[in-house]
């Protein structure tokens, strides 16, 4: 199974985008990893996690067949996560041409679902395309989505809906991806534990980076905690693989400083365009 990274910042984007703080002046000059977009990624080349603003760019940059995507599992409604606009440009008969798959079919929370209507109700009704289905699902729904089997977990985090993070696995390789979380529920780890969950690969929400973590998010304070709590209860092992990702500028480390001090820890630090094959 293959990972990629598509977008590696929080909400603000690395550069954000009215910032002049040190650390978007300093990412702008030394450019390369040091420019982050908002979150999503891809598994192999047909499922997508998140559908932020910056979809398009990530197709531009990874230079992506988006079509090939079957399935969206989306997180929760923050905009750096789920901007569902673009989501025209899939209608055939003048935006899209000889798609790969007819139909990409959504996955997300109740507000992930009234966002995506209230973008069809502000919509002239021929603008919408019938290759886009939405489907509501509940914390510890587990979906058969072709090969893969994706269990949405409840996430601390955004208080006024029921965020998911995501156990996404083909039967072979199992991904957990904690995006975006504070410390998981302790019911988590109990869901986990229960039902013998076995990670090969563990992204791990890291907003905060090197400064003091709390609430819905967390940074290299925390992480390692959550690392140790996960192989103590038997879903990770020695030969899991660990990485940091959703970065905010207030977190002061530019990605070699970030990549050295997670590095430290046990992690690997995620950049746009980052493949990880498991
Ligand atoms: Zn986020
Ligand atoms: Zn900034
Ligand atoms: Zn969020």
């Amino acid at each position: 199974m293959k990972l990629t990274y598509l977008g590696t910042a929080a909400a603000e984007g690395w550069p954000a985008l009215f910032c002049n703080c040190e650390y978007c002046v300093r990412a702008k000059e030394l450019g390369g990893k040091n420019i982050r977009t908002r979150s999503q990624a891809l598994i192999n080349d047909d499922l997508l996690i998140d559908f932020p603003a910056d979809t398009y760019n990530h197709m531009l940059k990874s230079r992506l067949d988006l079509s090939k995507a079957k399935y969206c599992f989306v997180t929760h409604s923050h905009i750096d996560h789920f901007e569902p606009t673009d989501l025209i440009m899939r209608m055939e008969s003048c935006f899209a041409h000889n798609m790969s798959e007819p139909t990409l079919h959504i996955y997300g929370n109740k507000a992930v679902i009234s966002r995506y209507k209230h973008f069809v109700h502000d919509t002239d009704e021929e603008d919408i395309p019938p290759s886009v289905t939405v489907n509501e699902i509940k914390a510890y729904d587990v979906t058969a989505a072709g090969k893969y089997t994706v269990t949405a977990l409840p996430a601390f985090h955004a208080p006024k809906e029921t965020p998911f993070v995501y156990l996404i696995t083909d039967g072979e390789k199992t991904i957990l991806y904690l995006h975006d979380t504070g410390i998981p529920f302790d019911e988590v780890f109990e869901y986990l534990q229960k039902n013998a969950v076995k990670a090969d690969l563990v992204s791990y929400d890291c907003t905060y980076v090197a400064i003091p973590s709390a609430g819905g998010h967390m940074g290299l304070d925390s992480v390692p905690a959550v690392r140790k709590r996960l192989e103590e209860i038997g879903v990770c092992n020695e030969s899991t693989v660990h990485i940091v990702n959703h970065f905010s500028h207030n977190g002061m480390l530019l990605h070699d400083e970030l990549s050295e001090a997670a590095g430290k820890l046990g992690f690997l630090t995620s950049y746009d365009g980052m493949e990880v094959e498991i």
